[in-house]
């Protein structure tokens, strides 16, 4: 109850006997705002109490409430003499004539139907409490009425029927009014649903059309099968476009039929790992179309299942991969192109990925570096490059990010490569950077300028051996023509003397003999240059016979003593030959020259001491070895001075005199006897040239013709210079 009725002091209004406290307070607050006092009273008995204590002037009572209902109440009230004059306002909802006769029979004033609107129901209290200040009188009426079968007896005033009949009426037309109202909305709303069911409908044909139309259209080939009979119950437009078979010609057809021979094997275990596993991924099968053609395809499958998992059928994925195929038979032949042109290529072509690992090998470089193709790829490029240079900048050559920072790409760099063996060879490298699918590479093309350096170092010797040829030359021609002028001057000179008659005999005879010295000289110096002449013409070789070496060698001791004694100089000859040596077989002219031209060096580079000419022999070679105490020799010149016009100093043919050919003539002789020459000196302390010939003993010293050592000529070249 809102409100306790006993503590209630001024007099009461309204009271409303509801037993539902928020009705009760709605209906309560209303009163309130409208100026009125108002009680609650929670049932009919509460309420009777409380009318028996205050007296309200107006009585609103709910029907159904416990302990006592709201007919009771009112009924009670009104059998009350001292009370029956409150008016009682009945809340019922007058929805059957049950209501009306149970309203009657209790004596109620008014009757407001429920649900109620506020400005009706005020009204109706304002109407009553108007009433109330002029009494009227109520003329009772005893009426007997049979009703459902059942006798009733309902004594009620005029007033309260005609308000009754009033109150019925009202709520029968407000009823009316309420339904007209809920059927003009019930028939927008029909409307409104009517448009949202078309709406809908419409929205649901345009996605089947566009559902259908992708089906149909999709670029992919779409079919069904049923799963343990193979047969083809859909398919959509793209697999009948595409294969050229009738759509009645697929649906109904089995699968196998579908598929063209060469892979029906194929097919067949696809479709029953199929039917066990109800997935196929990805697997590629050559269907075949209406004219017998092939149409390779990738084929996924997955199954659609009953309610027990059973596979009913497949939804089936067929992608036409004609082009793919095609664009990888492209592919296969391009790169088959490309390996014959690089198998073909004779230098290297290395590719590498941007980690530098080796992913191209071609045949050039099995060739140049050693390894084959199954060897290389895979390991690092470093495999290839020598240590020595691994750490400076060569070794991120093949880099892509580093030829880029350096635009190395088409730059030709040279380097050094290691092979298998280890060897270290050099290089030439080209190098290009590219790009394939997200991924960096380097192609270098690798040629091996072994040869071409080695060319060019011997094309730089021979430079420089021109160069020096030339020089040599130059210093040659200005010796020589010192060399032949100096005994020319002197037969031009002597010539010029003998003219006088009255020159007495011996000093004609002594200019004779100069002049006979300076022809020698010239003649020697003409010699040298014929015989180097034949030699480089390949026209002079050995001419081996049998000749007494003893006596060669004594001849040669004897023609250049009075040269040795003429420069305080001593000369031996030490020869431990066996007597059977006495007749070998060789070219004594050679030998004789060869010995001459050293023997002439030894007294011309030595100004005191001694010069010995030192022979021994093995079984099958004869060493001669020529010893000097003069001016020695450089060791960086041992090799040069057997080069032809060469002379250590050039100054020293100034105080020596000389062409710079006797070496170089000894040299060929001895080669062309089978041997080799090689010298020993150390400068300031003398020379030791010595080289060593093969020889073979005459079977039978009266066999054949001794050799005869020509002396002459021996003495003819070796004069001692005479300036
Ligand atoms: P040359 O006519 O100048 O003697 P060679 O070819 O016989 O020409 O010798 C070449 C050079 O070798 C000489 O000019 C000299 O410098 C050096 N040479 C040769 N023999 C000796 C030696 N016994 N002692 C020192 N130098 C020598």
């Amino acid at each position: 109850m809102g409100q306790n009725p006993t503590e209630q002091n001024k007099r009461v209004d309204i009271l409303i006997a509801e037993d539902s406290p928020t009705q009760a307070e709605q209906l309560k607050y209303l009163l309130e705002t409208q100026g009125y006092n108002v009680a609650v009273a929670k049932n009919g008995k509460m309420a009777l109490d409380f009318i028996g204590e205050n007296t309200p002037k107006m009585l609103i009572t709910d029907i159904c409430m416990p302990e006592m209902d709201g007919y009771e109440l009112c009924r009670q009230l009104k059998a009350c003499n001292l009370n029956d004059d409150i008016p009682v306002i009945l809340l019922t909802s007058l929805s059957n004539p049950e209501d009306v006769i149970q309203g009657l029979e209790c004596g109620a004033d008014n009757f407001i139907t429920k649900p109620y609107s506020e400005d009706y129901l005020l009204s109706h209290i304002r109407q009553i409490m108007a009433n109330l200040q002029h009494h009227t009188e109520r003329v009772r009426m005893g009426v007997e009425i049979l009703f459902a079968g059942k006798r009733r007896f309902i004594t009620a005033n005029q007033q309260q029927m005609l308000t009754l009949l009033i109150s019925t009426y009202e709520a029968a037309a407000t009823r009316n009014r309420e339904l007209i109202r809920m059927q003009d909305k019930l028939q927008e709303m029909n409307d409104k649903l009517e448009k949202m069911v078309s709406d809908r409908t419409k929205e649901i044909r345009k996605s089947q059309r566009k559902y259908l139309d992708l089906y149909d259209n999709t670029p992919s080939m779409l079919a069904s099968i049923e799963c343990f009979t193979g047969t083809v119950v859909e398919c959509n437009e793209t697999f009948v476009r595409k294969t050229g078979f009738t759509r009645d010609e697929i649906i109904g057809s089995h699968i196998f039929e579908r598929y063209h021979p060469s892979c029906l094997d194929k097919v067949k275990k696809t479709f029953t790992q199929f039917c066990e596993t109800g997935e196929v991924k990805n697997t590629e099968l050559t269907l075949v179309t209406a004219d017998g053609k092939e149409l390779p395809v990738l084929m996924s499958s997955t199954a659609v299942r009953d309610e027990n998992g059973k596979i009913l059928h497949s939804r089936t994925v067929l992608q036409d991969i004609r082009e793919l195929k095609q664009a990888q038979l492209e592919l296969l032949q391009s790169e088959q192109r490309y390996k014959a042109v690089t198998d073909s290529a004779v230098d290297s072509i290395i590719t590498t990925n941007e980690t530098g690992v080796v992913v191209g090998w071609n045949q050039g470089a099995t060739k140049t570096f050693g390894y084959n193709e199954q060897e290389i790829i895979g390991s690092p490029v470093s495999e290839l490059i020598p240590e020595s240079i691994q750490e400076s900048e060569l070794h991120v050559l093949f880099n892509p990010r580093y030829i880029k920072e350096h635009q190395l790409a088409g730059k030709i760099i040279e380097m050094q490569g290691k092979r298998k063996t280890g060897e270290i060879f050099p290089v030439e490298i080209s190098i290009s950077q590219w790009d394939a699918s997200g991924e960096q590479f380097v192609t270098g093309i690798v040629r091996d300028i072994t040869e071409r350096k080695h060319a060019e170092e011997e094309l730089l010797k021979a430079k420089e051996k021109a160069v020096e040829s030339d020089r040599l030359k130059s210093a040659f021609l200005a010796n020589m023509s010192h060399e032949i002028r100096t005994p020319m001057n002197g037969i031009i000179g002597f010539s010029q003397l003998l003219k006088d008659p009255d020159m007495p005999q011996e000093v004609k005879e002594s200019y004779i003999s100069q002049i006979d010295n300076a022809t020698n000289q010239l003649l020697h110096i003409i010699t040298d240059i014929v015989n180097i002449s034949k030699i480089e013409a390949g026209q002079e070789k050995a001419n081996p016979v049998f000749f007494d070496l003893k006596k060669l060698l004594e001849e040669i001791e004897g023609f250049f003593q009075p040269q040795a004694k003429q420069k305080s100089l001593e000369l031996k000859l030490h020869s431990d030959l066996s007597p059977e040596l006495a007749r070998i077989k060789s070219d004594p002219v050679k030998l004789q020259q060869t010995l001459n031209n050293i023997v002439a060096n030894a007294l011309k580079f030595t100004e005191r001491g001694l010069v010995e000419i030192l022979v021994s022999a093995s079984d099958t070679h004869i060493t001669f070895s020529v010893k000097d105490t003069g001016i020695g020799i450089d060791p960086s010149m041992f090799d040069a001075i057997f080069d032809r016009f060469r002379q250590v100093e050039l100054s020293y043919s100034r105080q020596f005199g000389g062409t710079g050919l006797g070496l170089s003539l000894a040299k060929s002789y001895v080669e062309m006897l089978g041997g080799n020459i090689r010298v020993e000196s150390k400068p300031g302390e003398g020379s030791t040239f010595s080289f060593t010939i093969p020889y073979k003993i005459a079977p039978d010293p009266s066999g054949e013709e001794t050799q005869k050592i020509c002396s002459e000529k021996t003495k003819r070249y070796y004069q001692p210079k005479t300036n």
